[in-house]
């Protein structure tokens, strides 16, 4: 019947679509809890003393329509133009076939990190790719699967070559004067808080005098000039220096590549392989490594392995370097990375294939030597003769004028000084660009001459990018079918809930998505002048405000493009205060046991050294042992750093008096604000004690995680820290900066900004009730099979709860690891697995998962429970159980052989549902050890797979 109360309604808010359980299903969650209302299970979870009781202040809720208006009003009033500024960031042409179903496809956006290897399968292979394309342009052979941006990049490898260089007793690093400003803004910044000595020297013709373990080359360098870098890396080697190459990734199509001209590391951006400006960020950088240095990369690095039928499985390697294991010995604090955007690169590669690379790169190089010739034949001087894509011209007095005039005509050129101009090319510079940038300097174009203006003694003769995958998919068809067939083998949550505690796998959206695309947002250029980025920052400006509010902070900045970097960016501000009221001694830094890896690894970066505070036995901090320790080292205390919730997923009550024995003690709080899915609205770090926190959009924020990132890692702080946040990369004073953009990965930000504008001060509230509302449903439904590891005071969790398996394994050898494998069985992501506590699964289920999905996976969980009971009592082995059979895969199941004591439907059809929607992993369980032993992180040959035609045919004999 026609309603008429109804005209003018939405028929439902977004809010109502965010969040998961309707009506009737919170009410059967609370039922099964015994609260009578959210609000009163909410008051008996949250304890008293972090209640904040303003609430949130900020915008009202707004319809999709609304917020999607008002950021296309945002994004036009960023002005476009012909960007050839340069720097490192290049405008290029995202193939609409990657846009669309990668970029943008919620397969490959939502994917979680690839910790569970056997359902990841098909985004490791195209990190993998993405290994194989840095490896081959570099003539390096290992490379990682992506690090946070070019600058950071530069600085890991100053830190590994302090790390490796184990004959060299100096502390300087040589950084080539012709290196980005942004490199050198966070190399010296971050190098002076770890005590490396900085020397900015010109490498045209030699080394500096002294000793240094390691020297960093530009190639091409800033000014754009090419040069043949061999006898310097060969000098430097000799006087038992390491030395990095800072390379464009596209000009290595033309030029000699690092690994051949000696050098040890090579880093760089691979922004210009497909992946849009995005004002600054998310773009991948890289790090390939020559042999010996492999054990020491940091970030994370795939490789192949086996699985237990011996056929080759891709898994990440060497993971006993990294900061969750090794904490405050870890090669580097680098947790998300920039997966998605590294899996763009690849598959840019992929697709144009070496040919269409070389082709690219060889336009690009020409449209700059056309220019340098049209400006040479009107007078203009040209300052190097060798160059890739960028030319420096000299003119006196008139750079200001001269950029002016272009930016009038619609083009970006870079002010270098009063007396320069460069232009840089790229592929979308045309022959008509050239001739409007000719213009302006009163020029014309003039037939071609010469060879162009790459030096002959460093073009490049070696082959690169030979293997298959970057001959078979350069039709789009191709393309799009191998794309698809990447992404069914893998579990995303566009498939499934992805229960991992502390990693809050949320909706992104599609219309918190859609605006990260529009040219307005990603065609932006970072040194753009603020004229021309209004709309950018009106929207940063908004963002800082509204995330200050939902923390209780008074500054935010957007900077750190992870969570590890919004530590590092807080501790380092902890630093510079302490310094400058001259408490110049303070340089512990206090951490619970049970902290997030990256913590110990942040702290060590910030120069400070790590005190581990020991957990009580209900999991929370140690009030004995903090103050033994605050006693201790009186005097020494930097900070300390805390989660709230903890990673124990409870609400620790006496948090303010944790925080006001350290601030008693003259040290900071720290609170690491990545769990903030359990207080926004309801509890501000800013108002409860801390100093700093840092938040990660790409958990509560609904920042997609993009099989191990793109991620922004804002920091926020009290007032007194405000002049210590990181700066602008580009400024000549003041604080350094920890990415090489000011606002770091600014061009996912819209994401996080359509989210608060769409829900609302009560609506994100809601949100914070209904995670944790779902997790202690899940709690409460599988504690009687799996203890909850950690209650708060009423016997109630936060947002996550720790199921412990440890009485299990002992009992039956039935490890969490074998239930984590057969809950891909029965079609689910695995939990967290074993942190923060060894042999225990973490569960966060986040407020976007309805009922039906939340019984789906306990319905699970209760199932594999009686597979454990039979292992227990000894109806099959454990060797012979589907747990440590699990996963399963079609091939085993239709084998000819079957020899195990369950049936082949059992095995992968536990619960009637799956035989409706049936996930297949594509191998079987991963030997991770056998990979790290017998070391392969490049695409391995096709012969790797191949498969015997004879045994199929047998089998079908039979
Ligand atoms: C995820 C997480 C981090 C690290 O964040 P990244 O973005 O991966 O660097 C730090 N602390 C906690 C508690 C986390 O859950």
């Amino acid at each position: 019947m026609f309603d008429r109360t109804a005209i003018g309604k939405a028929h439902s808010s977004f809010r109502d679509r965010h969040i998961g359980p309707d009506d009737a299903g919170r009410r059967h969650m609370l039922d099964v809890l015994g609260y009578s209302s959210l609000d009163d299970l909410i008051d008996a979870a949250v304890p008293e003393q972090i209640r904040c009781p303003g609430g949130l202040q900020l915008p009202a809720a707004r319809s999709e329509q609304q917020v999607l208006g008002a950021l296309r009003a945002l994004a036009d009033r960023n002005q476009s133009r012909i960007q050839m500024i340069g720097l490192g960031y290049h405008d290029t042409i995202t193939p609409p076939v990657l846009r669309r179903n990668m970029l943008e496809s919620p397969a490959w956006y939502t994917a979680y990190t690839p910790y569970q290897p056997e359902i990841s399968q098909g985004r490791l292979e195209a990190l993998l790719t993405f290994q194989t394309v840095i490896e081959d342009l570099t003539a390096l052979p290992v490379a990682g699967a992506s690090l946070l941006d070019e600058a950071t990049a530069v600085m890991e490898a100053v830190l590994l070559m302090r790390r490796a260089n184990k004959t060299a007793k100096s502390n300087r690093v040589v950084l080539d004067a012709d290196c980005l400003p942004q490199t050198v803004a966070v190399v010296r910044g971050r190098a002076e808080a770890v005590g490396i000595e900085v020397v900015l020297a010109d490498l045209t013709d030699a080394l500096p005098d002294g000793d240094a373990f390691g020297v960093v080359f530009q190639a091409p360098g800033a000014s754009g000039v090419v040069r043949n870098l061999a006898p310097l890396i060969a000098a430097a080697r000799d006087r038992g220096m390491f030395t990095a190459v800072a390379a464009d990734l596209l000009s290595l199509t033309l030029l000699t590549a690092p690994g051949e001209q000696g050098a040890d590391i090579a880093v760089g951006s691979a922004q210009r392989f497909g992946v849009p400006l995005f004002f600054g960020g998310p773009h991948a950088g890289y790090m390939a490594v020559r042999s010996g240095l492999e054990r020491m990369l940091p970030g994370r690095l795939v490789g192949v392995s086996v699985d237990v039928d011996g056929k080759p499985a891709y898994r990440l390697a060497l993971q006993t370097r990294e900061q969750h294991i090794r904490r405050d010995k870890a090669t580097s604090n680098i947790c998300t990375a920039q997966a998605l955007l590294a899996n763009v690169a690849a598959m840019y590669a992929a697709y144009h294939g070496p040919e269409g690379l070389r082709a690219i790169a060889s336009a690009v190089h020409g449209h700059a030597a056309a220019l340098a010739d049209g400006l040479r034949a009107a007078g203009r001087e040209i300052v190097h003769e060798h160059f890739f894509d960028t030319v420096l011209v000299r003119v006196p007095g008139a750079a200001a004028q001269i950029v002016a005039a272009a930016d009038d005509a619609g083009i970006n050129l870079r002010h270098v000084d009063a007396d320069h101009v460069a232009i840089a090319c790229d592929e979308c510079t045309t022959d008509d660009v050239i001739r409007q940038v000719l213009d302006v300097f009163g020029a014309t174009p003039v037939a071609p001459a010469g060879a162009g203006a790459l030096p002959l003694d460093v073009l490049r003769t070696s082959e690169y990018l030979q293997h298959p995958v970057f001959h078979d998919h350069q039709s789009e068809t191709a393309m799009l079918r191998f794309l698809r067939e990447l992404s069914d083998k893998d579990l995303a949550l566009d498939r499934t809930m992805i229960p991992l505690g502390s990693c809050t796998m949320k909706l992104n959206a599609a219309a918190e998505m859609e605006p990260i695309s529009w040219p307005g947002f990603a065609g932006i250029h970072p040194y753009a002048p603020a004229r021309q980025t209004a709309g950018y920052l009106e929207l940063i400006g908004n963002l800082e405000d509204w995330l200050a509010e939902i923390t209780g902070y008074d500054r935010v900045s957007l900077q750190p493009n992870a969570g590890s970097q919004g530590e590092l960016a807080g501790l380092l501000a902890i630093n510079a205060y302490h310094r400058s009221r001259g408490d110049a001694d303070r340089d512990i830094c206090l951490i619970p046991q049970s902290a997030h890896g990256t913590n110990a690894a942040s702290a060590v970066l910030a120069g400070m050294r790590v005190v581990v505070v020991g957990t009580a036995a209900n999991g929370n901090i140690d009030h004995d042992d903090l103050q033994a320790k605050l006693a201790e080292h009186a005097g020494r205390v930097a900070a300390m750093m805390l989660t709230y919730p903890s990673t124990h997923g409870v609400y620790e009550a006496d948090v303010r008096t944790v925080c006001e024995l350290v601030h008693n003690a003259g040290g900071q709080v720290y609170v690491d604000g990545a769990n903030l899915n359990a207080l926004v609205g309801l509890a501000k770090p800013g108002e409860f004690g801390g100093d700093v926190s840092h938040l990660n959009l790409h958990k509560t924020f609904c920042i997609p995680h993009g099989g191990g990132g793109p991620g922004v890692g804002p920091v926020a702080v009290r007032a007194h820290l405000a002049p210590f946040l990181p700066g602008d990369p580009l400024a000549v004073e003041g604080p350094g900066p920890v990415s090489a953009a000011n606002y770091g990965s600014a061009g996912i930000l819209p994401i996080t900004w359509a989210y608060l504008a769409l829900m609302g001060p009560e609506g994100l509230t809601a949100a914070t009730k209904n995670a944790v509302l779902a997790a202690n449903y899940l709690a409460a439904s599988l504690t009687d099979r799996y203890p909850v590891l950690y209650k708060g005071e009423t016997g109630l969790v936060a947002h996550e709860c720790i199921l412990d398996l440890r009485e299990i394994t002992k009992r039956t050898g039935v490890t969490a690891e074998d239930v984590a494998k057969r809950l891909i069985d029965y079609g689910f992501h695995a939990p967290t697995l074993s942190f923060p506590v060894n042999g225990t699964l973490m569960v966060e289920p986040t407020e976007s998962e309805d009922l039906t999905e939340l019984d789906r996976f306990i319905t699970a969980m209760v199932g594999i429970h009686d597979e454990i009971s039979r292992v227990g009592s000894g109806e099959w082995t454990l060797e012979q159980s589907p747990l440590r059979q699990a996963p399963h895969t079609a091939e085993q199941v239709t084998d000819a052989e079957w020899t195990l004591p369950y049936s082949r439907q059992y095995a992968a059809y536990p619960v009637a549902t799956l035989r409706r929607n049936k996930y297949w992993p594509p191998v079987r369980r991963i030997d991770g050890a056998h990979g790290d032993r017998n070391l392969a992180c490049s695409c391995p040959a096709p012969e790797a797979f191949q498969i015997e035609s004879a045994d199929i045919l047998e089998e079908a004999l039979v």
